[in-house]
Formats: C-alpha cells, structure tokens, sequence
C-alpha cells in the first residue's frame, strides 16, 4: 500500500492518541488534525478547521487530496458527515471511519438504541419511552417503579442527559422538566425511563466494518471528580485497561450476547457502519448488560486502548473501510496501562484558561506517554485551553502500578489550578 494522507477529526485527549498511533505507521505519508490541540502538533500537522464545518473539511479534504477520514467526536457523526461524504461525487472514495447518520442514532437517540437492542435481543435494562404525547402514562408509570429510576433524555446532552434519581419525588420533578420544560433541548423531551442495574460498569470497544469485526482492549473509566467515586460527573478523570475483573468467561458472554448480535444486527438492518464500537456494560452478578452504545472512541479511554494495541492502526482502519477486518488478527501488549487526567482548577464547574503548563519536556521515559487533552500553542508556550487538559499514560504489570506510575509523573507537571485524582484503579489494588 502507498502511504496515505489521513485527517483525523476532533482536539481532545483521545485525538491525541490515535495520531500517536497513526504517526507510528509506516503508511501513514501525511496527517492532518482538524483542529487538534497543542500535542497533536507533534504528530502531524494541525488545521484550524472545526469538525463540524463539513464545507471546510470537504476543501481540504480536495486540496490535500485525503485518502482517510477518522472521526473522534461524535458530534459530527450524529450530524451526517458519513452521508456528507457519501453523497459527493469528490469525496464518496475517501475511506471514511464512522457510522451514517443513521446508524450514529445508536449513540443520538436512546430510544434508538433501546429498541435496537430489543429487536437483536441484546441484554440490557427494561425501559420504556414517554413524551408528551403519554406524559400521563409516564407519570404513572413512574409511580409503579422501584427506586432508584434512571431517566435518559433521548438525544445527546453533553453527556449530562441521564439521571438516577433516588425517590420519586425528584423523579417526577425530572420528568415534568425533561419533557414539558425541555430541560435538555428538545432532543431531551423524549424520555426514556429505565430499570436501575447495580454492578460494575466497563467498556469495551469494537472496529465493525458492517460484516465482522475485531474487539479491541477493554477498559473501565472514572467519571466523577473526586477520590473514591465522589462529587460531580465528569468527561472522565482516568481509565485502566485490561479491566481485572473481565476475564475469558465474561468476555465470551460479551462477544456472543453482545457484539456478535450488534454486528449481525448492523448487517441485518443494513446500516453503512465501519468505525469504533463503544459498548458501555455493566457486569450484574457477572452478567454483562448494555447501558448505552457510543459510536465513536471513548476520552479518557482511548488512551489506555491505543497504547495497548500492537497492530498498525492506518492498516487497521482501511481494513476496516475495505471489509476486510475478517484476515486481521488484533494484538495487545500484555502490559496493563493506567492514564490519569489533569483538569481546570474548579472544573467540571467554571474554570479559566491560558495557564502555561509546566514540566511537558522533562519526561523521557518510554512507558510514559503523556497526551494532550485542552491545551494549546500560544507563541511557542503551551498553555491550558480546556476542562480536562491533560491525561498521563503508563505501563506496568498491573493497572494499579500503571495509574501509581502517572499520578507520580504528574508531580513533575504544574499548571495554575491543577487537579487530578491519586485513585485511579482503586478498586484493584
Ligand atoms: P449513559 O449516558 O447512558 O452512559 O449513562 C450515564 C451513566 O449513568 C452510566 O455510565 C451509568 O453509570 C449510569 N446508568 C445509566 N443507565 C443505568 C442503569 N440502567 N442502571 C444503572 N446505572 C445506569
């Protein structure tokens, strides 16, 4: 294969570690990152385009003469850049890695994703779905529920749009502002309402190219801000991957009872999907369900996911674009690997930005990698540009070890405000 010219789409911590990857290859010729972050720089060269200026991203796709487009973010999925491209005579050639605007409704819409997972009889919690059109329904249905309820605002909310609420009383209060204030937009005045499950969450993630597919390392993420699981949601503090607990017996009932039907699935309905998987499980009792699909990688997780995967990304992706992943066999470095965020003094509340970082170049280790999340170059000096700014990667034996390995490196960084968790993989110490 000739090199290629790649763009990759997005400027968060997790396009930082797929150009890692990509930069790696050997057949990767030119990268782009639109508009990418102050560490992407090193690995290709940085556009100042949006990735949801699909005008923007068709010239340069022109100019440059782009052989692969990988998105990151889901935004730009949900919104069609898949059909964009394949409905332009110029672009329908350009390998594209990511769902249709159709198939991207497994991550838009919950009741999407629900229904799908009823037909293809994927295991997941029982629901229903309410708008204004059976409010009184719902109303009543919530009464008869056990707590606690989890309600979903069906479109995408900044990840906000689920809450577990903890009596009735508040569920009703959540219900009536969902749906009759719009408290999420109006995607969010549709609501699903589901069963609660109690266990142990993780993800695991998949390449489809719309016939087979290859799974990549699972990994377990921690959203909220503060040590021990506590405080306010976050994008994600920190990931470990591989996930101790899924072992060769649970990972078998995760491939039967949940990728192999979600690929099927995919095929049967004939939705045009080559791109990343993410499935968000939660182990009950050792039996995995599905909380949500994601079409696209997951931030934090990629930077443990990517690190651990051997083989050659670009040659992974245009398998993946050509139906061929069924030839490729996936190999994992047998090391664990632990990333630990960096964010904002104050976020996931307000924060400011513009606060030079400090100690990036010292590092030369090579189990060490650090990946830029909300930074950026001013005038050669990088500087924070975002909620989470930072996430250091190591590898060890095990995943404790790994995430004591970065909570250590990040005593060798500073930032005005700086915050991360000491915690990450607590649970498997
Ligand atoms: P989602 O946006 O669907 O991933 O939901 C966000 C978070 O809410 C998940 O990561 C879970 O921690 C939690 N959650 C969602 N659905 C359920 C459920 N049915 N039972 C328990 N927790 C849930």
């Amino acid at each position: 294969m000739e090199p290629l010219k790649i763009l990759l789409l997005g400027s968060g911590g997790r396009e930082h570690a797929i150009a890692w990857k990509l930069s790696q290859s050997s057949l990767c010729g030119k990268l782009f990152i639109a508009p990418g972050n102050a560490g992407t720089e090193a690995c290709g060269e940085n556009v100042n385009i949006a990735y949801n200026d699909f005008l923007a991203i068709q010239s340069l796709c022109l100019r440059e003469h782009i052989d692969l487009v990988i998105v990151g973010p889901e935004e730009p999925l949900v919104n069609g850049i898949c059909d964009y491209f394949k409905s332009d005579a110029a672009l329908r050639n350009i390998a594209l890695i990511g769902p249709s605007r159709e198939a991207a409704q497994l991550e838009g819409s919950k009741a999407f994703a629900k229904a799908f997972m009823h037909r293809h009889h994927i295991p997941t919690a029982s629901y229903r779905e309410f708008d204004l059109s059976n409010y009184e329904e719902g109303v009543e249905y919530l009464r008869s529920l056990p707590i606690p309820i989890v309600l979903k605002a069906d479109g995408l909310a900044g990840g906000k749009g689920v809450i577990i609420c903890q009596n009735h009383v508040e569920a009703m209060a959540e219900f009536e502002l969902m749906i009759q204030q719009a408290k999420f937009g109006d995607a969010g005045k549709k609501v699903v309402v589901e069963e609660f499950l109690k266990g142990i969450e993780l993800s695991v993630f998949a390449l489809v190219d719309g016939k087979s597919y290859v799974l990549l390392p699972e990994a377990k993420d921690y959203k909220r801000i503060g040590e021990g699981d506590t405080g306010l949601n976050t994008g994600g503090m920190g990931a470990v991957s591989p996930v101790p607990f899924a072992d060769a017996v649970f990972m078998e009932k995760v491939r039967t009872r949940i990728i192999e039907p979600t690929v099927k699935g995919l095929q049967q309905e004939k939705f045009d999907y080559k791109g990343f998987v993410f499935f968000g499980l939660i182990s009950v009792n050792n039996e995995p369900f599905v909380i949500e699909y994601n079409c696209r990688m997951g931030d934090p997780e990629t930077e443990v996911v990517i690190p651990r995967l051997q083989n050659d990304l670009v040659e992974l992706l245009m398998a993946a674009s050509q139906q061929r992943l069924s030839e490729i066999e996936v190999r994992i470095d047998p090391r664990a690997a632990a990333t630990v965020v960096a964010v904002s003094g104050g976020y996931p509340g307000n924060y400011q930005k513009g606060y030079e970082i400090d100690g990036l170049d010292i590092l030369s280790e090579d189990d060490v990698i650090i990946f830029h999340s909300g930074t950026a170059n001013e005038d050669g000096t990088v500087v924070t540009n975002g909620g989470r700014v930072l996430a250091v990667t190591s590898y060890a034996e095990t995943v404790s070890k790994a995430a004591q390995r970065s909570s250590i490196i990040m005593e060798f960084l500073d930032f005005h405000g700086m915050y991360y968790r000491t915690d990450i993989g607590y649970e498997f110490r």
